[in-house]
């Protein structure tokens, strides 16, 4: 493994197709790491947590034209902050929560990119929807005029070999078309929200256009078990 921050953000670009976005992932990342990262280039940064978010956003601010991606679940009481401080929120998990950014989007005029999460396969250990209600879903979600719902996002559950992996990131692209050929006049996605470090290539080869990536870019996080488990805020 190449040793510096820089050096592993420009190893993984120089594999990347053009057409996939890198997010680095920085929840539990300092705001040092942060810098370096953006130094190498990056642009695009994933926080879980509205909060962490807040206060680095704030130790960054001197740092231009930084996108902040939300992929952590989001509480609705926090939901007028997420807005405030996230250009793209990749985890809209639920209804309520969809409709609840539009009505506050409206009021603080802001127009939030979306990303559905999904769960492919049932997961109890994470938020999303299971295909079926997304698919009844839709038409309420195209009611929802303040959000522009570009794409989908997805987490595989935990202890999936290589194969069933790559069915899954296959399943979510699917899904995607499927979406699209219903034609919905606010739903246009065309962001695959998909892989991790572990599993980045597979979703690119499942048509991953957003990669979020955190341990390969910083090393490993300290964390417990039950945080790697979920998105839990
Ligand atoms: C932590 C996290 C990542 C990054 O995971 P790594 O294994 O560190 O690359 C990506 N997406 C979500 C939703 C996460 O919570």
């Amino acid at each position: 493994m190449v040793e510096s921050i820089a050096e592993r953000i420009t190893h993984i670009r120089s594999n990347l197709p053009e057409s996939v976005r890198l997010i680095a992932v920085t929840k539990q990342v300092s705001v040092e790491a942060m810098r370096a990262a953006y130094a190498a280039g990056i642009r695009d940064f994933g926080e879980n947590r509205v909060q962490e978010a807040e206060e680095k956003q704030a130790q960054l601010k001197d740092l231009p034209q930084i996108t902040w991606h939300l992929i952590g679940h989001l509480q609705s009481n926090k939901a007028v902050k997420a807005l405030e401080q996230f250009q793209w929120i990749h985890s809209v998990d639920s209804l309520r929560l969809a409709q609840r950014l539009d009505r506050l989007a409206k009021e603080l005029s802001c127009t939030p990119n979306i990303c559905l999460q999904v769960k492919i396969l049932p997961d109890p250990n994470k938020y999303g929807w299971i295909i079926p209600q997304l698919l009844a879903d839709l038409p309420e979600l195209n009611r929802c005029q303040n959000l522009k719902i570009q794409g989908l996002m997805t987490i595989p559950p935990q202890g999936l070999d290589h194969l069933q992996t790559q069915s899954l990131f296959e399943k979510t692209h699917e899904l995607a078309a499927e979406i699209s050929q219903k034609n919905f006049s606010r739903i246009n996605i065309r962001e695959l929200s998909m892989g991790m470090s572990e599993d980045y290539n597979l979703a690119i080869n499942a048509g991953s256009t957003m990669i979020r990536l955190g341990r390969i870019i910083f090393g490993e996080r300290r964390t417990t078990g039950a945080d790697m488990l979920s998105n839990t805020t």
